[in-house]
Formats: C-alpha cells, structure tokens, sequence
C-alpha cells in the first residue's frame, strides 16, 4: 500500500527559497577583490537567483545542459550555482588549480556550454579557450562596466543577465534525482572522474550534516566557509547554512593567516571550515601577532589528515572545539565525522584525543564497512584493517559516463581507495589511500601516520613519506621533509625524535629535505608526483641489503 503523503521533491533551490522567506534578512558576506566587502542577504540572492535562471533561460539554456563556474566563493557565485540548479542545469565547478591540460580535458568530458568566471580567472580562460569546442559563452561575475580587456569575444556580464532577468520567474519542476552539480576527483591516477550529484543527495546531504551530533549549524550561527565551492560542494556549507538560515561570509581569494583572521573577528564567525593547510596558517598569524579568537565556537578540519598540534592548539590555546571530518568528492563530500558517543562517557582526555585524530563515525544516510582482498567485512575492533567500502543517500553510484567502474560493485558498495580501521566505538581510522600504503616485509607501514609524527618536530614545516623499492623488504619507508625558514634539522635529529612515538620496523630508512613539495590541485600532497621524482632514489639499506 502506498502512503498518504505529498510528493515533494527534494530540489536545491527550495533551499534558498527557505532561507529567503524565513531568515531573509540572513547577510551573507562576500570579500570581492581588493574592495569593501560586499553586504547582501538571502532574500536578495534568492531574487537575483529567479532573474539570472530566467535570463539563462531566455537565452536558450535549460534542462540538462552543463554550465561551469570558476570562481571564488562569493555571493554572486551562490547565486549563479542556485540559478543553474534551478533551471535544472547541472553546474560544473572547476577547480581554477587544475593543471590547464586537465581543465581542458575535464570542460570537454564535461561538455560545457558556458562559463561563469571571476574577472581574475579570464587570463586562465582565454588559454584554453580556442581548446573548449563546446563551449558557447564566457560570463564574468561583476557589471558590464568592469568586464576586463580580453581576446574572448563577447564576454558576457552577469549582472548584464541579471538585469534582463524575470524576479516572478517561476522553477521550473522536475525529479529530484535530476543532475544538479558535477565536480571532478582531482585524478591522482589516470584522468579525472566526474562526480554527478542529484538535487536529493545535495538537499539530504545538507540535511544529515546540519545534524547536532555532526556539523549541526543554527540560524544564530556565522559560517565561514574557507573551503572553496570547487572543492566538493564546499562541504555542503552553500546548501547547509542557508538551510539553517546561518549568516554567510565568503572569503574571496584571500585565505592566509591574517585576511581569514580579519573576516573571523570582523564578521563574528561561530563556525568555519578548512583543510589542515589553511588552519596551519591562521595558527602561526595567531603566534605571530598574539591575536586570539573569543568569538569563533568551532571549527571543521578535514580533506587530509589533521597533526595533533593543529587540534591541540585550537582547543588549549584559543577554546576552539574542532570536528574533524573525514570525506572525498564521492560523498558530496562528508563520510564520518569525529563526534563523542555516549559509549565513550568515562574516557580520559587522553583516550578522547586520540580518538579525535581518528577520522571519526558515520551518521545517518552513510554506511561503513572494511573488507579484506576478496571482500570479506572485517571485525569493527580497530585492528583489522581493510579497503573502506561505503554507501548512502549521498554517495556517488557511478561516474560520469560510467567510468571507474570497478570502484563500484554490485551490492551498491564504492570502494573509497582508502585503507584502515573500524573500531568498537565505529570510529574509522583511515592508514593511508591504498595506492600509498607502504608495504614491507608483508605487512603495511601507514605514511600518514609517519608523517603526522613528523610534523610535530618543531622544525618541520611538511612532511611526506612514500615506499622506495628494497630487495629485501619490497618497500621501505623514505621521509621528505620540508624543513621551516631557517631551521636546517639533521637527518639524526629527526629520526631521533621519531624513536619511540612509532613501531621500531616503522624507522624511515632515511630522510631527505627538499624545498618544496608538490601538492595537488586540492592542496594535498601529491604522492605520485613525488613519487616520480624520488623513482631513482636508492636506499642505503638497499645497497647494504644487496
Ligand atoms: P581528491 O579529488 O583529491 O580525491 P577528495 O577531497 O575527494 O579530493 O579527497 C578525498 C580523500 O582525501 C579521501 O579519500 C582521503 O584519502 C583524504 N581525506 C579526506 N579527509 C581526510 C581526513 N580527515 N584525514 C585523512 N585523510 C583524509
């Protein structure tokens, strides 16, 4: 028997419909540029929102087709990502960090027929331009007036749309598992692959993560959202905030220690979001100006693995509580989170901190399990360790144009390409993306774990470990260190300060310091890159082996 209860479907721009009509006065604030920053609210965004769909309507765009975004986050990119779901479009958003080859490769895989951009990113564009077949029109954010010089023909302003744009523009209706965003995994191995969200996964996706025990956001809540819209969704802060009717403050390009901290006291944010790299900076500023953070409540941290130190300083110096997330674009993108259990009553600060490093629970709408090579589920008892499979109401269940399928198996499980733990408390704790784990001797050495270790050397900047070949043990552990202004650390000295705090066998069997190391489009340490640089590399336990 089917129940008695309206088919409403779940479509993103309900979202910001919500917001206007109850929290329309929200601000949601924009660094634009060098200029003051820009002041609008919900109600506004929502308006601007119906106009710029109608004007893409207008103008021959609609249902299905692909439209792209490079962009900072701002209020105009908000409004552009709300308008193009609302048309049922599906917006693109490109990592402006990509690789041109790669931008080229992912807007034709793409099929794009236009690009919103920022004025910044218009040099990027008329690059590769002449490369994107498909692609009909480049609209820069901002007015007519401000358009930049260019070779493009025809750019287009956006507020040029808006302005042609219909306010009692109606959206159209639609399924809610129709396509809403598309973002690429940034491709460590092979090409990129599209990841395609539904409006469904986006709107439940926002709705599971505004859950107390997760991200849990309120109306009285000022988020800061450091993590860019073209990262994966932002971490759903662009559909989350305004579903709680949280104020918005979008940084703009500016994301160094001191213009995070200006929008933080300025703004008086309760919430941000950030990958380690980001919390890294604005710590040192702190340390630096002996400025303090007496408004901030909490803050997110996730996207790679989180030193101690980080969590530590935020908590004992400035009373910041940290939820660390751990997630990948396939889980649009949040997969677990670190929150306390009531099975965990009793623990001392010590046990509690060392599960906080772990990557945390699953909630609601996501399943966990680990598996062994020929897909058994192994015990939830934070020893075995197994292939991270997953699904949920948000969870990819293919790529674009059905590529990567065998990360995909027949009961709906994805394959996360990471390794780790579960333990009794359902805390997954990741050891390393399978492709990176070291393997010696049979067993696995965990680079991440090695590298958080090292970082918390006080004359380390970075660290990165990847497995050099050994004849006698396959792989053995190499240690690349980055080493901080002025600080020139011995090989001993950091080996020593290793000694005790890993496993004997998990001795790096030597260390090298560089000056840079190469990091992907999405800020993480690029592994395969490193890896074709040290692919020479001898170890002297090698030749000693020999
Ligand atoms: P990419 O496009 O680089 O794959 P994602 O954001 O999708 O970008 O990357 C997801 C991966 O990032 C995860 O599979 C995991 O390996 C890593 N990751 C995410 N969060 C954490 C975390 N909290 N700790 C350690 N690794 C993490």
């Amino acid at each position: 028997m089917k129940g008695l209860m309206q088919d409403w479907p779940l479509l993103v721009h309900t979202i910001i419909d919500y917001a206007a009509i109850n929290h329309g006065e929200r601000e949601v604030v924009s660094r634009i540029g060098d200029g003051p920053l820009h002041r609008t609210t919900y109600a506004e965004i929502s308006v601007r929102a119906k106009k710029l769909s109608s004007a893409l309507k207008r103008r021959g765009y609609g249902y299905g087709d692909l439209i792209a975004t490079m962009a900072w986050n701002s209020a105009h990119h908000l409004e552009s990502w709300y308008a193009i779901a609302g048309l049922g479009a599906v917006c693109h958003t490109l990592n402006p960090r990509l690789f041109e080859e790669q931008l080229i490769y992912i807007i034709n895989h793409a099929e794009d027929k236009l690009i919103f951009v920022d004025a910044d990113f218009v040099p990027l564009i008329e690059k590769l331009k002449d490369k994107l077949p498909a692609v009909q029109g480049i609209v820069v954010f901002g007015a007519e007036a401000d358009l930049p010089a260019s070779k493009i023909d025809g750019l287009i302003a956006s507020e040029t749309l808006i302005n042609e744009g219909d306010e009692n523009f109606a959206w159209p209706q639609f399924d809610e598992n129709t396509a809403c965003g598309l973002c690429y995994t940034s491709g460590t191995t092979g090409n990129p692959k599209g990841v395609l969200y539904t409006h469904r996964s986006n709107v439940l996706h926002a709705m599971s993560v505004n859950g107390a025990d997760i991200i849990g956001l309120k109306s009285t809540d000022v988020v800061l959202p450091v993590v860019p819209m073209f990262h994966a969704n932002a971490w759903s802060l662009t559909y989350s905030a305004p579903m709680a009717g949280s104020k918005l403050v979008m940084p703009g390009s500016k994301l160094d220690g001191q213009s995070v901290y200006e929008l933080l006291e300025g703004e008086a944010v309760s919430f941000s979001a950030a990958v380690p790299t980001i919390w890294l900076m604005l710590l040192q500023y702190l340390e630096e100006s002996g400025k303090t953070l007496p408004i901030l409540e909490r803050v997110a941290i996730g996207g790679s693995a989180c030193p101690l130190a980080v969590m530590q300083a935020f908590k004992e110096k400035y009373d910041v509580e940290v939820l660390h997330a751990w997630g990948m674009t396939e889980m649009s993108p949040i997969g677990t989170i670190a929150m306390p259990t009531a099975a965990m009553e009793g623990l001392s600060d010590e046990e509690l901190w060392g599960l906080k490093q772990k990557q945390g629970r699953a909630f609601y709408s996501v399943q966990l399990k680990i598996v062994d090579d020929d897909n058994n589920e192994q015990p939830r008892d934070g020893v075995a360790y197994g292939a991270l499979k997953v699904r949920g109401t948000a969870v990819a269940k293919s790529y674009l144009k059905g590529e990567g399928r065998q990360a995909f198996d027949a009961d709906g499980w994805f394959d996360t390409g990471d390794v780790g733990t579960i333990d009794a408390f359902g805390y997954f704790q990741i050891t390393d993306r399978s492709k990176d784990v070291i393997k010696s001797g049979g067993e696995w050495i965990s680079s991440i774990d090695l590298e958080n270790v090292a970082v918390g050397h006080p004359d380390v900047a970075e660290a990165a470990v990847i497995g050099i070949a050994h004849p006698k043990w396959d792989e053995r552990p190499l240690l690349v260190i980055v080493a901080n202004a002025g600080a020139s650390p011995s090989k001993d000295d950091i080996l020593k300060f290793l000694e005790g705090k890993i496993a004997k066998w998990w001795m790096p069997d030597d260390v090298v310091f560089i000056d840079e190391i190469p990091h992907t489009a999405t800020g993480k340490i690029n592994k395969l890159g490193l890896r074709e640089k040290f692919s020479d590399y001898v170890l002297p336990t090698a030749t000693a082996a020999e």
